[in-house]
């Protein structure tokens, strides 16, 4: 991207053409007058026109940079515009935009042979969809036939789609809310998962919440009836939710069940996958393999459309003579795949997941936790890779959420001003609740980390002030 310095009152240069008040005007009178935004109060959305995009950074029309703490709803693990992901989209592009997925193409096999090389154990097929919920919801449909078994287990505190089974699936009574949707479908039931600052199990230890959080488990199988579970579908690390990591031992454990009781163990990586802890999957950390994985988002960085479910050999094996009941119109685009063999490709050639582990371990882990101690609003800093989140509290004894409360007959909304803050800084993080996520690229650089941390830092200020 050609860049010119102007007065845009960013200290970064912006790039040619920009500013363009006027035009970024038009892109957002085009989005109030006709579109429908997801999960929003319609008459309450106010998009920032975007202009472009590069590496860890976007901008709008106005020509202020923000440095990508989000990755676009945890997508862009490869970061803004990469060369070589464009160019491979490009090349399909201009050989063959859309077969039919009865046909074989020389990109959709690629990206399944690269997904099942670098997938755990014998998960050696793939069926691709077009993102996260309609994985889940083929995952499970799988399983249900696989297992003849019609319920399926997942976790409080999870997000897996806004699709209906999906959003069953979604231990989230907040995305529950419009009983009129008539969304949710049935045979699902939910448990607590680890999550030790706030134990549902009274453990102060790790090992305590692992083994209590095991336990829970095993009781809600026996009381929901094993034999009437076909699945467990379980965020590796918990994203969306508060990304919540187990404790060691937890998954291996949630492995063990899975295997005596005849229950299919489902990963959801939609959002851990591909880079984004520092490992191709999160169940790598803890060298377990599930029956099934499902996967979007950092497949391809979200540059096209793109998720799908990893089956193991024997959950294969139930379609080999059986048809699979079900299928999209768009299962392997071209284009898609092209983005992803680009994506998985270059990720290898420039250790992407190595960078994202390093900088997770050296730079934002430890700059996270020097923050903690200054800013007596941080409860907790938690993450691994470069997925973190920073839980915002009133009280550190008591461990009260940071959320917005009524202050004198004023509405306050510290997570807000702390969002507003980095926003001024120069820094587009993610928040949810009382958390701020720090979800930045896995190809991020140390400096640029460094330089979102520094600007976090001072954004929290605006939240200490409700402390006490
Ligand atoms: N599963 C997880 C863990 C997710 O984080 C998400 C989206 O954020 C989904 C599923 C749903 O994916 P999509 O929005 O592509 O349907």
């Amino acid at each position: 991207v050609p860049m010119s310095s102007s007065a845009s009152g960013s200290s970064a240069p912006v790039p040619a053409g920009l500013p363009d008040p006027e035009a970024g005007a038009r892109v957002v009178a085009d989005d109030r007058a006709h579109l429908f935004h997801s999960w929003a109060a319609q008459g309450a959305v106010n998009p920032m026109p975007v202009a472009g995009g590069e590496g860890r950074y976007f901008w709008d029309y106005e020509g202020r940079r923000y440095l990508d703490f989000s990755s676009q709803f945890i997508n862009l693990n490869i970061g803004h515009a990469h060369p070589k992901v464009v160019a491979a989209i490009k090349d399909q592009a201009d050989r063959i935009c859309m077969i039919a997925s009865t046909f074989a193409n020389d990109r959709r096999g690629e990206a399944a042979r690269l997904i099942a090389e670098i997938a755990p154990g014998d998960l050696n097929r793939v069926f691709f969809t077009n993102g996260g919920a309609e994985a889940n919801e083929h995952a499970v449909r799988m399983a249900r036939i696989h297992t003849g078994r019609p319920k399926v287990l997942s976790a409080y505190r999870s997000y897996h789609g806004g699709t209906a089974t999906a959003i069953s699936l979604t231990g989230d009574p907040r995305r529950w809310a419009n009983e009129n949707s008539g969304s949710a479908s049935g045979n699902v039931a939910h448990f607590f998962g680890p999550y030790l600052y706030r134990s549902h199990f009274h453990a102060t230890t790790e090992a305590e919440e692992c083994e209590r959080a095991l336990a829970h488990l095993e009781q809600v199988i026996t009381f929901e009836g094993p034999s009437t579970i076909a699945a467990i579908v379980l965020e590796t690390v918990v994203g969306t939710a508060g990304i919540l990591v187990p404790p060691p031992g937890y998954l291996a454990g949630v492995r063990e069940l899975c295997d005596r009781y005849g229950i299919l163990y489902i990963a959801d990586e939609v959002m851990s996958g591909f880079g984004r802890t520092g490992a191709w999957f999160a169940v790598d950390h803890w060298g377990v393999t599930p029956d099934l994985i499902t996967f979007a988002k950092g497949v391809n960085s979200g540059y096209v459309p793109l998720g799908g479910v990893i089956l193991s050999d024997a959950v294969h094996d139930t379609f080999r003579d059986v048809a699979y009941p079900g299928g999209l119109t768009y299962s392997g685009h071209p284009l898609a795949c092209a983005a992803a063999v680009g994506t998985i490709t270059a990720m290898r050639e420039e250790g992407v997941n190595e960078n994202a582990a390093r900088v997770g371990a050296e730079i934002i882990g430890p700059g996270l936790r020097e923050i903690a101690d200054r800013h007596p609003s941080v409860g907790e800093v938690r993450g691994l890779g470069v997925f973190w989140a920073v839980e915002l509290v009133r009280d550190r004894e008591t461990r009260e959420m940071l959320v917005p409360y009524a202050a004198g007959g004023e509405l306050a909304r510290p997570v807000d001003e702390v969002v507003a803050a980095c926003k001024e800084g120069g820094m587009w993080p993610v928040y949810n609740y009382n958390r701020i996520h720090v979800v930045p690229p896995c190809t991020i650089t140390d400096d640029e980390a460094r330089e979102g941390l520094a600007i976090l830092d001072q954004a929290l200020y605006a939240a200490d002030k409700y402390v006490g």
